[in-house]
């Protein structure tokens, strides 16, 4: 008997769904990653990993990887890849609040809940309890920087006679016996060049004095954070102002946007506050800088190091400044600012990210399918959401599936149709030109390869995060993958942070678009349906909503029926002579047995019973094939209800007035509450692809950049418009990119 090997770690790669025993170097993207472990040990920068695991950075951005049997794989995370603090904290924060969701085996109706916001923002309006103390007491604190207690040191030296102020007594014979330190021999005496003095050295290099300026220190880090975190939540605060007051944009969208902000925080007190609380943090800040220049600040040694832990000396406990400093900096120290974490505890937190990550993508795919009307059907609605969960949901006849794997990716597939998401917690926008040409390209490459479905690339950023980029750069970042003319990649990208209000709107652009272009391409929707069927049937005749051809042996429902039209057609009638039918032909067939048993034999009767039998499964067979006709044909009747379906107030148009089919594959309809049209186009290529527009009319926009789509039309669009040559505006088809 011999031992079994240890299998070498294995890794998935969640873009391809493959794994592979070995990661390129140029090849650790943060997110991409997870590993897939047998029973052995195996160890993540030092840390005992687990199934699923992540592969992550250590606190220094490298990784390395070992099994049991000694096995190494190592590498460098690009450090422009990691996200800053501040988007890394608020990504944990909701990661947190879903991952309780996730144990308390939420549904739908639970997560679609959630605002996808960071949580408690109003929290963070308000000042904290030690940016109050640092108000209170900054008087104290300046006194100590301004006139630092100070140590007190005499020390005897030979100095110059000019510079003696206080002799000891024990000058006078150590000058005797040294020679050097005479100017000249006078007649009474001598004439000193140097003399023996005690100096006096102010030492301000003492506990307390550095507990002090490592206060400032430590104050002015804590207070650039949150000035940077209170800026962020003003932004959002203007981001609602802004959507409130822009003329652009749907009022669908202000409704949903408004209702998202609704459920958080009311924007205008909200804002007033945050402005206020801004202003005093930024006042301390400047202040407190101030202190840099003071005595005490320049004294102590920039480097040395104060424990978090105070002890509690004389000074600090009776001096009537020095005590309030001991004050703020116990304050300071609770808030567990600059703690210095362990590496497991490091390992535990970045795990924490990336999990957030998946489930923050999850909640934007789940707000984004609930604002595109797809409700979970009667089945699913129990269902409880969590990475290995599958649930259907339904829009107006149109089932979509959606699932979320284990390892944290999304799909969502509609007839046999499939798209895959991914967020991965990258600042991509942070990145050069190169380092995101390079991972996009690799992305495509691999996504081509690797299967035929769409993808699209979620990562950790603002619309704006990416502005010191190349323009077809941030183009490739802000994409639906409907827009060829910027972008040389395929893939779907976005931006998506807790901190920025249109993520889930940029979420329903794409989803909306994947979703709508199957489904209208689709169109028009058919039935197979035999010849003799169609003939007996008599569909092919005077109907203005079905066409029947003949040579292609189908009926087509050209537009969505009323329901008096689907009557006409007479299914009940038809049904019923296609069973009376049968039962004649039954009947026919017993009465020639029956004669065939009083006559005996008879070549004639004989001849006859093997007719009669043809005729009755001839009867048989047409009628089971009526009944999937009009089983089949009933569904897609259902499911042509959605072309009829407003994409942006989901008013249903009338089908007589509002749709009107345009040649052989496309349509255009028109709602008649809120102006909106939707179609199908083709350009000259004769690509065909869905568009809509809300109101009616383009917005005029002076300047396209990238993510202006979703700025001024946020999900409420399919293929993006853009500007022709001669001004006005069009489509522009996602395949050549010519404008329509
Ligand atoms: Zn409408
Ligand atoms: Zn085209």
């Amino acid at each position: 008997m011999t031992n079994k090997a240890p299998k070498p770690v294995l890794f998935i790669d969640r873009l391809t769904n493959t794994t592979t025993n070995k990661i390129e170097p140029n090849d650790l993207i943060p997110g991409r990653w997870i590993l897939d472990l047998s029973e052995e040990a195996v160890f993540q920068n030092s840390v005992a990993a687990s199934l699923y695991d992540f592969v992550i950075p250590d606190l220094s951005g490298k990784w390395n990887i070992l099994n049991e049997s000694g096995d190494r794989n190592e590498g460098v995370f690009s450090k422009s890849l990691i996200p800053e603090d501040l988007e890394v904290d608020s990504i944990r924060t909701i990661g947190d609040v879903l991952s309780q969701l996730i144990d308390s085996q939420s549904t739908w109706a639970e997560w679609v809940n959630i605002v996808p916001l960071v949580p408690e923002l109003t929290e963070d309006v308000d000042l904290h309890s030690l940016e109050v103390e640092v108000r209170d007491n900054l008087g104290h604190l300046e006194m100590v920087c301004q006139n630092p207690r100070m140590h007190l040191h005499v020390e005897v030296e030979r100095v110059i006679v000019s510079k003696a102020k206080r002799v000891p007594p024990q000058a006078v014979s150590y000058l005797a016996s040294h020679t050097e330190d005479w100017d000249r021999p006078l007649i009474r005496g001598i004439m000193p060049k140097r003399i023996l003095a005690e100096v006096r050295h102010d030492q301000f290099d003492i506990y307390e004095n550095r507990v002090s300026a490592r206060l400032v220190d430590n104050l002015i880090s804590y207070l650039t954070l949150r000035i940077q975190k209170l800026r962020k939540l003003l932004k959002v605060f203007q981001d609602k102002e802004d959507y409130s007051s822009d003329i652009a944009g749907t009022y669908q969208r202000h409704q949903r946007i408004s209702a998202l902000w609704g459920e958080s925080i009311d924007e205008n007190e909200g804002k007033k506050k945050v402005e206020k609380s801004l202003h005093e943090l930024e006042w301390l800040k400047y202040k407190l800088m101030g202190f840099l220049g003071a005595v005490l600040y320049k004294e102590v040694p920039r480097r040395t190091y104060v424990p978090r832990t105070l002890k509690n000396t004389n000074i600090f406990t009776n001096d009537q400044h020095y005590s309030h400093v001991a004050e703020l900096w116990r304050e300071w120290a609770s808030t567990g600012a600059d703690k210095v974490k362990s590496p497991k505890q490091y390992y535990d937190d970045v795990q924490g990210l990336y999990k957030g990550m998946n489930a923050f993508t999850m909640l934007l795919i789940l707000r984004a399918l609930e604002t595109l009307n797809y409700t979970p059907d009667s089945t699913s609605e129990r269902k409880e959401i969590f990475p290995g969960s599958e649930i259907q949901l339904i829009n107006s006849g149109q089932f979509i599936r959606l699932q979320w794997s284990l390892n944290g990716t999304v799909s969502i597939r509609i007839n046999d149709q499939k798209l895959n998401i991914v967020g991965l917690p990258i600042a991509l926008g942070f990145c050069s030109n190169d380092q995101v040409s390079d991972i996009l390209s690799r992305f495509d490459h691999l996504l081509e390869k690797s299967n035929s479905s769409e993808n699209l690339i979620l990562y950790l950023g603002e619309n704006d995060s990416s502005k010191s980029l190349d323009v077809s750069t941030r183009y490739a970042l802000h994409t639906v993958g409907n827009d060829p003319r910027y972008s040389n990649y395929k893939i779907a990208c976005l931006p998506i942070s807790p901190w920025e209000i249109a993520s889930t709107e940029r979420i329903v652009r794409a989803l909306r678009w994947f979703l709508s272009n199957h489904i209208f391409l689709s169109y028009p929707l058919h039935v197979d349906v035999p010849n003799e069927i169609l003939e007996l049937a008599n569909v092919k005749e005077n109907l203005r909503w079905l066409l029947s051809d003949m040579e292609k042996s189908t009926v087509e429902i050209k537009i969505p029926p009323r329901e008096y039209e689907w009557d006409q057609i007479g299914f009940d009638l038809l049904h019923e002579q296609f069973v009376n039918d049968c039962v004649e032909a039954e009947k026919r067939f017993k009465e020639i047995e029956e004669n065939l048993k009083k006559a005996g034999r008879d070549r004639d009767l004989a001849k006859k019973k093997y007719v009669a039998i043809d005729e009755l499964v001839r009867c048989k067979k047409n009628l089971k094939a009526l009944k999937k006709v009009i089983n089949e044909l009933a569904r897609v009747k259902e499911r042509s209800v959605f072309f009829l379906q407003c994409p942006t107030c989901g008013t249903e148009a009338n089908s007589i007035n509002d749709f009107e089919p345009r040649g052989k594959d496309s349509f255009h309809c028109t709602c008649s509450s809120c102006s909106t049209f939707w179609s199908i186009q083709k350009c000259s290529n004769g690509h065909c692809y869905p568009t809509m527009l809300p109101s009616g009319d383009f917005f005029e926009v002076s300047e396209e950049i990238p993510g202006w789509v979703d700025r001024i039309y946020g999900g409420d669009i399919l293929a993006v418009p853009g500007k022709k040559q001669d001004g006005s505006w069009g489509f522009v088809c996602p395949d050549c990119g010519e404008i329509n």
